[in-house]
């Protein structure tokens, strides 16, 4: 049995208020109820929380920020504050997107503190790992990953994972249109259900969903989420429009009507 798929539009610094607002509207529509087995999640940019969720509402689909601070609200220029996306109707934040690493100076240390503070304070947390090209080519994805998953989760508790969910993204996979084969992919979650199993038990790693992200679309995405270990897709350029966001919907309902 497959865990219940999860797709995620990651619209990065992406729309307009407008824009925003007719894509959630559109997404809600081309759904039209029909989610069974498939969990859909879209993130717009923060300014456009809320007119998105007041477009989601009555709906399935859940909402997520791309970011967030840990720190508590206060005198913190420019942040926002976990409590603020609770307020506007967030259940989910992506955190350690590979655009905030390499952009943002977001080590691991700074996304541990903000993956600790997602959770104690009430968000779901979509936790992005990924090798740069470099570390693929030279055989050493494992090991950077290993280090990412163990300082990103550090000192988190086997009832904490199960807000969790992981999404790996190949960073050279991103955004470039060049997708890791379905059986490059698979082999790295396998990796890190492995690497879960050892680091928290069994039960966590069977629990744990596993997304993948890099160049998703509805042309790729059946293939992909057909794997046993793919448990969903982190979508970015292709989550800005509907049709091709609602295509890959439309692949893991077909993927988790067979499983
Ligand atoms: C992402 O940014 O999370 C992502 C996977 O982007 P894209 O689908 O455009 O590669």
């Amino acid at each position: 049995m497959k865990r219940s798929l999860f797709i995620v539009g990651n619209w990065k610094m992406n729309t307009t208020l407008q824009s925003a607002k007719s894509l959630a509207a559109d997404v809600v529509k081309g759904l039209d109820g029909k989610l069974s087995g498939v969990e859909v999640g879209v993130c717009p940019p923060a300014p456009f929380l809320l007119p998105v969720a007041e477009a989601l509402r009555g709906s399935q689909v859940v909402l997520g920020a791309q970011n967030a601070s840990n720190e508590k609200p206060g005198a913190f220029t420019g942040e926002v504050a976990i409590e603020m996306l609770l307020d506007v109707g967030c259940q989910w934040v992506i955190l350690g997107h590979s655009e905030r690493r390499q952009f943002f100076g977001d080590t691991d240390e700074i996304i541990n503190k903000k993956v600790l503070a997602a959770l104690d304070r009430g968000l779901k947390v979509i936790f992005c790992i990924g090798e740069l090209l470099d570390d693929r080519q030279s055989g050493r994805t494992e090991a950077v990953l290993e280090v990412q998953l163990a300082k990103g989760l550090l000192n988190l508790t086997a009832a904490q994972m199960e807000r969790v969910v992981i999404a790996y993204e190949p960073v050279w996979a991103i955004g470039t249109g060049v997708t890791a084969s379905p059986e490059q992919a698979e082999e790295t979650h396998a990796y890190i259900r492995k690497w879960l199993t050892t680091r928290f038990s069994s039960s966590v790693s069977d629990a744990t969903r596993i997304q993948y992200g890099g160049s998703v679309k509805g042309d790729n995405a059946k293939e992909l989420l057909a794997k046993p270990n793919i448990d969903g897709a982190l979508v970015g350029g292709a989550s800005l429009k509907a049709d091709q966001f609602l295509a890959i919907v439309r692949a893991a309902s077909e993927v988790a009507t067979i499983s």
